[in-house]
């Protein structure tokens, strides 16, 4: 087992420089989820990894390890592809052995380990099977058990889930956290889904053209965003975003939101805003709520909305609304009956608000 470090690594593509400049502490035995949008050089950071890739600059180690000129197959990685291509001629078992025995295992500990991995991953039934002969769902798993098999310092996953229908995905991604928990091995995946992210990882990294924008915990980068762009990434449906003047209150500061309303800005987040006058102001759906009484609790703030798109999902209903030129979307708890047309009064908590430099997008 080890952990992964990056330093300083560059990798250009003639003149696409696709990572600038990464420096990364990937822990021993966690899982951690490198994430962002399509072309963000996050399969390039894999692949650098994995040695598939040549680095432009920098040092990637593996445990204590340098591993810059060695070869993929003396880095002790296992890799998982998003197009799991099986040997199609060969059982499954053969297919998961594959790797083993290019490595002259003896045969007795070929049968030993893939027994082991079939078993972890429910495929022993389908072990004389060809991969014709499977499902989508299935295919994958022999995939990842032809990955497990090896004894791996460190296993890498890109987007091995893109190819699924959802429920296959939902399904397979709680199979794969569960095989994290029961193995305990240093695992990297890439993916450009942020629920996936979320629900795998115990550590995100966030990244965008090329350079890490935040990295943590999966709910440090939900409740503690530093950026406007990695606010709108995490969360789902995302963060609501709105300009706002600043205004002084009798209560003390405000947001005045586009259409009058006017927002109380909590003591203790006042003092982080400087002189500015305009700020973004970001909210997520889920931090919006149905005010049913009359009451309004410290920190929260009322409004008055016209409710447009409703989108009843079982276990919430998504309202969409706008402010001013802005379009919003709250989510509410269980099942709504409010229909297009109708005055909506939300309560929006505030302490939960994010606040946002308009013109460097730091959050404040
Ligand atoms: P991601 O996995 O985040 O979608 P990639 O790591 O695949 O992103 O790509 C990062 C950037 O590098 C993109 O701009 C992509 O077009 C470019 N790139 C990736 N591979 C190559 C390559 N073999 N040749 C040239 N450009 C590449």
């Amino acid at each position: 087992m080890a952990g992964v470090t990056l330093k300083a690594v560059h990798k250009s593509y003639g003149k696409v420089h696709a990572v600038r400049g990464v420096d990364l502490e990937i822990p021993d035995r966690a899982f951690t989820v490198l994430v962002g949008p399509s072309g963000c050089g996050k399969s390039t950071m894999l692949r650098m990894i994995a040695g598939l890739e040549e680095i432009s600059a920098g040092t990637i180690a593996i445990g204590e390890r340098v591993v810059n000129d060695v070869r993929p197959k003396d880095r002790d990685v296992a890799m998982v592809f998003q197009n799991y291509a099986l040997y199609p001629h060969m059982s499954v078992f053969d297919n998961v052995a594959f790797g083993l025995r290019m490595r002259k295992t003896p045969e007795k500990e070929v049968k030993r380990r893939v027994g082991e991995a079939a078993e972890l991953l429910g495929i022993g039934e389908l072990l004389e099977r060809q991969p014709k002969q499977l499902s989508g769902g299935q295919r994958q798993r022999v995939a990842m058990g032809r990955a497990l098999v090896r004894d791996a310092k460190v296993y890498l996953f890109d987007e091995p889930l893109s190819n699924l229908d959802a429920q296959l995905r939902d399904e397979m991604r709680t199979e794969i956290k569960r095989l994290h928990q029961e193995l305990k091995r240093t695992m990297i995946y890439v993916t450009h889904d942020q629920v996936e992210a979320m629900t795998l990882a115990d550590r995100i990294v966030l990244l965008r053209a090329g350079v890490i924008e935040q990295e943590g915990k999966p709910l440090e980068l939900y409740e503690r965003p530093q950026s406007r762009f990695v606010a709108g990434f995490i969360g789902s449906p995302s963060m609501n975003f709105v300009p706002v003047a600043l205004a002084k209150t009798n209560d003390g500061l405000g947001v005045q939101l586009p259409g009058g309303a006017t927002l109380p800005v909590p003591p203790q987040r006042a003092s982080g805003l400087g002189g500015r006058s305009q700020i973004l102001l970001g909210i997520r759906p889920e931090h919006l709520h149905h005010q049913r009484g009359v009451e309004v609790p410290g920190g929260f703030g009322k409004l008055r909305v016209t409710v447009e798109v409703v989108e009843p999902t079982g276990a919430n209903t998504l309202i969409n609304f706008h402010l001013g030129p802005n379009s919003l979307i709250v989510r509410l708890d269980g099942y709504s009956s409010a229909q297009p047309g109708d005055q909506l009064d939300l309560l929006v908590d505030m302490n939960r608000a994010v606040l946002i430099d308009p013109e460097t997008e730091r959050v404040l």
